[in-house]
């Protein structure tokens, strides 16, 4: 990375990622590491330059392939919501769009492996996580609905797409007491919970209604 783009000017400077920072705060955001990965983590870089001006914004924006980049306090939300029972050490991230949320993830937990069935989307991911020095990430093109079964069993899987029902095989993939963060439901009218693997059940939690886009099998 080059050091205007490391130091940024403007809409894209430290200054202004932590204007973002005070405002998930203000909006209930308590995860003192989740907070210093937003004020870390440039944002600008992950969405095409002509809309980085907006980058700061709690908004979700277009990243082509017709997804989306999440929205800041959806992202603090489910990392904090991961990490509400103590930090993962391995985690699945399925559906890595941009990799906003991955470099947020990467920066906290020991291993991170992602998915995405979009294999556009992927390399660009791969790349802007390069840039930024990241080495603890694992990437695969393909099919969420799998999980990553030869590096299960996984403290937490952080879902970024709605499935209209949690995937069984994704909570067969989880480490005892381990947690799973995903967004459920038809769209319009999505939960997004909080579940967590007990001895022999499962704990569920409702965090917040949520707008995500579906979960999709297969890859391309
Ligand atoms: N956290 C991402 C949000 C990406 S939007 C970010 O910060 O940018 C959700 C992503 O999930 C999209 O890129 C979409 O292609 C991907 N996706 C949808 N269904 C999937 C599946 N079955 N497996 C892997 N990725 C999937």
């Amino acid at each position: 990375m080059n050091p205007a783009q490391l130091h940024g000017i403007g809409m894209t400077s430290r200054r202004t990622r932590e204007r973002l920072r005070r405002r998930l705060e203000d909006r209930g955001i308590r995860d003192p590491g989740v907070l210093e990965q937003i004020g870390n983590v440039p944002r600008h870089l992950f969405v095409d330059e002509a809309l980085a001006s907006r980058a700061y914004e709690d908004t979700a924006l277009p990243i082509g392939q017709g997804q989306t980049i999440s929205q800041p306090f959806v992202v603090a939300r489910m990392s904090e919501a991961l990490r509400r029972h103590g930090n993962p050490s391995r985690v699945l991230e399925v559906g890595t769009g941009c990799g906003y949320q991955t470099a947020i993830l990467a920066g906290l937990v020991d291993e991170l492996y992602t998915i995405e069935r979009i294999g556009a989307l992927l390399d660009r991911a791969r790349e802007r996580i390069a840039s930024l020095g990241l080495d603890n990430v694992r990437f695969r093109h393909g099919d969420g609905y799998a999980g990553w079964p030869e590096a299960a069993p996984f403290d937490g899987i952080l879902v970024a797409a709605a499935p209209a029902e949690i995937p069984a095989v994704l909570v067969d993939q989880l480490a005892p007491g381990g947690r799973l963060v995903i967004p459920v439901g038809r769209h319009g009218m999505q939960k997004l919970l909080l579940l967590r693997r007990t001895d022999d059940d499962m704990e569920e939690e409702l965090l917040d209604a949520v707008s995500f886009v579906p979960l999709v099998g297969g890859s391309e």
